[in-house]
């Protein structure tokens, strides 16, 4: 399925009919609003393509827009990883807008809104305001204030702007009823008081509005056609259409869709910023965030989110989504554009007891077997080489195929061994090394004999190859569904303890020497790597530590046999 051609959803319908009945004169408008209160999820990531998406399809715009109207959990920081990030996805956005920049007229909407006589002054405490809405049983009650004189509201409401009143000593309320069905329509909150400084606004305002209140009159001033925000919203669409009905202001379409869910993560700013700050991950762009900063240092490529996206679709059914199901999308994207190459990560000297001492032959390797023009490289092979420990048993089970003594191996691009003999260490009886002899006539892989082998193996030459450290990871939950956690447990006792499991000595082919920071590539046989930012030196140094990520394993089919037998 090719990325543009999409896939249709019930969205699509509604802005097809839409374009057909002319509502909005044959434009698509959309936003993505992200508050500025942390960084960008894989959840986001799905608002993002839907958005642009959309925007992209039908020929319309998209804005992104701020939502920063809570000034004491938002900054500049997150503002600009999230613009990094959008681009980082493959998009561009039309305008580029903040809510805080509609303070101004937002205010005056607020003032109008008294004067119709639709919004009072409250000064009831939270508390009484909660209590006195009733339940889904009970009406509720009106406050003392609720009769306030219009002149009066008006003039509290210009006093708490000039800042005469402390957090928390009244809010500015809709008037519309008490007794209504839908909790949100009791007369909600439109404005509080926050003497708090503003990262863009900075001391002008202590009165900041809420977020029902300033996100339907901000997609009415931009224009939006479809506004398009989680299911959890549904219930606030009377209050977004009642706020711009009785302004009688550009009426945009709210629309929901479900939010993403993925099994063993969780996408909350909230909670990851909570991760962040106990120290339970190296930061938000750790390997193992959801977020689109971590699975970017992960080795994520963003068509790979993007076509993840598209696959997944958009419905209005809460579910989770398969966690393996993003990881397929991450491998079949790889399996494309990265190069092959070899690594040992956990090495077992191998010594070739006929192959001349000093010689060194430069054997060609493929670099892409999916892609030809991806071309070759050499790589060098010697007398001592490194295999990986995995791959010999001296006493191999049955299904075991790999390296074990008196088999015959092929190792990758190069020559048939056999392994005649294992040498142990004296005192605590491991194996240190293991004695081998090569065919030279299997040079390329294959015996003109016409004798088989059944298992091929990576490896690398001892003296060539470069060390580096490798950070394996795995799910940052040991849960498959983290919404299932007990309300009386803490979540974070549900971190999965090896989602991160470091080896600091893999061996890997010289041919990485040069890798530059965000190089993707396959080691073969052991998954999609990249290199990390904690890569030491750059790539003409010669005291270069390399650090690379895991991104995804390939399919591994030994451990799955493994397991089953178990
Ligand atoms: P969080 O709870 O993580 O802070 P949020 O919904 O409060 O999420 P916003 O910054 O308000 O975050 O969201 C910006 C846009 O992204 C909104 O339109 C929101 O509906 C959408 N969005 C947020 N989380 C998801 C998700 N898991 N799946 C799909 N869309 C999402
Ligand atoms: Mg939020």
């Amino acid at each position: 399925m090719s990325e543009d051609a999409g896939t249709r959803t019930f969205i699509h319908e509604i802005i097809d009919a839409d374009l057909v009945s002319g509502k909005f004169q044959g434009r698509v408008h959309t936003r993505f609003p992200p508050e500025p209160n942390g960084y960008l999820h894989l959840g986001h990531a799905k608002s993002i393509c839907l958005n642009f998406g959309l925007a992209k399809k039908y020929g319309g715009k998209c804005n992104l827009r701020f939502d920063d109207t809570n000034p004491t959990k938002e900054d500049v920081e997150y503002v600009d990883s999230i613009q990094e990030d959008v681009r980082w996805l493959g998009f561009e956005w039309d305008g580029l807008y903040y809510a805080s920049d509609y303070f101004e007229t937002l205010y005056d909407y607020a003032v109008r809104l008294i004067k119709l006589g639709l919004a009072y002054v409250d000064t009831a405490t939270t508390d009484e305001i909660r209590a006195a809405r009733g339940t889904l049983n009970q009406a509720g009650t009106p406050t003392p204030d609720r009769d306030r004189p219009i002149e009066q509201s008006l003039d509290l409401f210009q006093r708490m702007r000039k800042g005469e009143f402390p957090d928390g000593a009244c809010v500015l309320r809709a008037k519309i009823d008490l007794a209504h069905p839908n909790m949100n329509m009791r007369d909600p909150l439109l404005y509080r008081i926050r003497h708090a400084h503003h990262h863009r606004t900075g001391d002008k305002w202590c009165l900041y509005p809420l977020y029902d209140f300033t996100h339907g009159y901000s997609d009415s001033i931009e224009g939006i056609t479809h506004s398009i925000c989680t299911l959890e919203f549904e219930n606030h669409r009377p209050l977004y259409d009642w706020l711009i009905d009785k302004l009688e202001i550009y009426h945009p379409q709210q629309i929901e869709f479900a939010r993403l869910n993925l099994t063993y993560t969780m996408m909350s700013k909230r909670r990851l910023l909570e991760l962040v700050d106990g120290g339970a991950v190296r930061g938000w762009d750790d390997p193992r965030m959801p977020t689109i900063a971590g699975v970017r240092r992960r080795g994520y490529p963003p068509a790979a989110i993007r076509h993840f996206c598209e696959t997944i679709g958009v419905t209005r059914f809460n579910g989770l989504t398969d966690l393996v199901v993003l990881e397929n999308a991450v491998r079949s994207e790889l399996n494309k554009t990265a190069p092959r190459v070899m690594a040992v990560l956990n090495p077992l000297k191998v010594v070739i007891e006929n192959y001349p001492d000093d010689l060194v032959e430069k054997l060609e390797c493929i670099n892409n077997p999916e892609d030809p023009a991806m071309g070759s490289r050499t790589v060098p092979f010697s007398k001592v080489l490194y295999i990986e420990q995995d791959d010999f048993k001296e006493d191999p089970p049955k299904q075991f195929f790999r390296l074990a003594p008196g088999r015959e191996v092929r190792l990758r691009w190069g020559y048939f061994i056999r392994c005649e003999s294992v040498v142990k260490d004296p005192s605590t009886g491991e194996i240190v090394e293991l004695r081998c002899t090569y065919d030279p006539a299997t040079r390329g892989g294959d015996a003109p004999d016409g004798r088989k082998v059944k298992a091929t193996i990576h490896w690398v030459s001892a003296n060539h190859a470069i060390d580096a450290e490798v950070r394996l990871y795995d799910h940052l939950f040991r849960i498959e569904n983290v919404a299932e956690i007990p309300e009386d447990e803490d979540w974070k006792d549900y971190l999965n303890p090896t989602s991160c499991v470091v080896v600091q000595h893999a061996k890997l082919e010289p041919s990485l020497a040069k890798a530059e920071v965000g190089e993707r590539c396959q080691f073969e046989r052991l998954g999609y790597f990249v290199v990390d930012q904690d890569t030491v030196g750059d790539s003409g140094s010669g005291a270069r530590r390399l650090v690379f990520n895991r991104t995804v394993t390939l399919k591994d089919t030994w451990a799955k046999i493994e397991k089953k037998g178990k």
